[in-house]
């Protein structure tokens, strides 16, 4: 446990793969953790937070990322499209670009603001029908209209089922950016990132393994 630990374990499961060193970003996914604990990653240098709530990473990262010049906060949570706004205000990445209506209103943001986080597309690799995302099958259709839209995703990213094997998943996420020549894979969580980075994840989004539990609420 802890930003230490996980950063080594890192370095070991980019070393098992034959994966240069520094070839995986660790997001630190920070939402819902008491102050004080992200303040210790900070201090420690770390530069990469996730949050999954616009209003709650609105309320605290402004003021952090002004005392940390060079931290980028990423967005990988569910995105409404009345938040699109603010999103592209405030993040780096967004890692949930997961429908055709939520493309639009980014890339009519993104041009009035000239703002560009870098953009995932957000794929339901276990056809769910619950989970947000992308069917692989519309995937390529897509990609098309983001095309379309002046979007570039720079990958593209999945949070396997619950309670199935993630690999399989992995797999699946890595072959279909590889088919549309997408270099990122955001993929792997606190309980599976170092099976996602075997597979290639370039992005690994850990939370409670860096942090500790979450408050209650959310998840
Ligand atoms: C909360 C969350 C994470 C981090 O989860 P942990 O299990 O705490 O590592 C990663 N990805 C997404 C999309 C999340 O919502």
């Amino acid at each position: 446990m802890g930003l230490d630990d996980i950063t080594r374990r890192i370095r070991a499961a980019e070393s098992a793969a034959g994966r240069a060193p520094g070839s995986v970003t660790l997001i630190a996914v920070s939402k819902l953790q008491p102050s004080e604990r992200v303040a210790g990653v900070l201090a420690a240098g770390h530069t990469v937070f996730g949050e999954n709530y616009v209003q709650e990473a609105q309320a605290k990262w402004p003021a952090w990322t002004a005392a940390h010049p060079g931290v980028s906060v990423h967005m990988i949570g569910p995105l409404q499209s009345n938040k699109a706004r603010a999103a592209v205000q405030l993040f780096d990445a967004i890692h949930t670009l997961d429908r055709v209506t939520l493309a639009r209103k980014l890339a009519a943001q993104m041009a009035e603001q000239g703002r560009h986080p870098q953009l995932f597309v957000q794929v339901n690799t276990g056809d769910e029908p619950q989970k947000a995302g992308i069917l692989a099958d519309e995937l390529p259709g897509f990609l098309a209209l983001c095309a379309e839209l002046s979007l570039s995703p720079e990958g593209l990213m999945c949070i396997p089922p619950d309670g199935e094997d993630p690999a399989p998943h992995f797999t699946l996420l890595r072959d279909l950016a590889r088919d549309h020549g997408l270099p990122g894979l955001s993929m792997g969580m606190s309980a599976d990132f170092e099976t996602a980075i075997a597979h290639g994840a370039t992005h690994v989004r850990v939370g409670s393994a860096i942090f500790g539990a979450r408050n209650a609420q959310g998840t």
